[in-house]
């Protein structure tokens, strides 16, 4: 699809391009503020799996310029935001960047002291797999991201601080939705309009963080565990804390982002320029070491040595 079919196809692209934001995931996390308002007393913040790092961009935006530009503030009144991703990323104002496996015990603990024995007040996980389209694996593989975020919040969030992590709708949903209550008092799955209809990702908004009394980190993985196998999660009735009996779990699940807005699944027409031709925008910033980087290389160079050896037989062939 090439840019400008791209940019009539995908209002939230475009728009993206238009305001400065690096992915049109930026909407999201943005849609999801509208409705939960998780931004407000926030000054310390993860962002697990924040590449390229349009979500990075607004917690930079909404939470450290405005403390940043105001002449009354203290250097020390400046919000702490730490990104982490597989991937590295180009700059941000006021994130710090750390490169690493969220799965990956070690990266937790650079996080951690990142807090320096602080607490976060918001941790956000936008991390999702290479997907494959086999929806049950993509969700197992997706599971396992969250579970690596809920361990790293089980270690930096404060106490009635929130998560935001991506799902993907499946057959465990209830499973997860009991899982998380555990943690946290109220737990919504919300759907922002700038994630399309046709995609199974939804995010999990879970407020005031609160883990079970005498909750040790060590034990979570066993505590998740009790919550259920997942074929039995259906049955479970979660809103107690204890998961037993015959109530259906019902997940509260919400439509975020403004009704009247644009619509993710529509085209919308090309904004109309002076001398009639539209020029799409390049992307703010281009990945700068993306995963297929090594096979365009190699692809590359693949073409250059064919391009050689036939050089080779024509002067052979003169
Ligand atoms: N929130 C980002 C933004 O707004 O720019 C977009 C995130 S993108 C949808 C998903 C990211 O998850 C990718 O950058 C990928 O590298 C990252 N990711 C996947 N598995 C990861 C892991 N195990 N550890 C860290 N990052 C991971």
């Amino acid at each position: 699809m090439g840019k400008a079919s791209r940019d009539k196809r995908d209002i939230y692209y475009r728009k993206a391009k238009e305001e400065g934001w690096r992915a049109r995931s930026a909407f999201k996390l943005l849609q999801i503020d509208e409705e939960f308002n998780i931004f407000e007393g926030v000054r310390r913040v993860v962002d697990l799996c924040a590449a390229p790092g349009s979500w990075s961009q607004v917690l930079s935006r909404k939470l450290y310029l405005p403390v940043k530009l105001d002449p009354n503030a203290k250097d020390s009144d400046l919000p702490l935001i730490v990104a982490i991703d597989l991937q590295p990323m180009a700059p941000i104002e006021g994130v710090i960047q750390v490169q690493g496996d969220i799965t990956n015990a070690r990266t937790a603990e650079v996080v951690i002291r990142h807090f320096d024995g602080c607490k976060a007040d918001l941790v956000v996980c936008d991390g999702a797999p290479d997907v494959t389209g086999l929806h049950d694996m993509d969700e197992f593989v997706q599971s396992q991201l969250i579970l690596a975020g809920l361990t790293i919040v089980t270690h930096v969030l404060k106490e009635g601080g929130k998560f935001i992590a991506k799902i993907f709708r499946g057959k465990d949903t209830s499973l997860l939705y009991c899982q998380l209550k555990l943690f946290f008092t109220e737990v919504t799955f919300a759907k922002p309009k700038s994630s399309r209809n046709s995609s199974i990702e939804a995010f999990a908004v879970c407020e005031n963080y609160s883990p079970p009394e005498g909750f040790n980190e060590k034990d979570l993985h066993r505590l998740l565990e009790r919550v259920g196998s997942p074929s039995g999660a259906d049955d479970l009735d979660c809103s107690s804390g204890w998961l037993e009996g015959p109530n259906k779990v019902y997940i509260p699940f919400l439509a975020c982002g403004d009704l009247n807005g644009y619509d993710s699944d529509r085209s919308y027409p090309l904004p109309k320029v002076a001398d009639g031709k539209y020029q799409s925008l390049d992307p703010v910033q281009p990945p700068i070491a993306p995963p297929y980087k090594r096979a365009l290389d190699m692809k590359k160079a693949i073409s250059q040595g064919i391009r050689d050896m036939e050089k080779l037989n024509v002067m052979h062939d003169c």
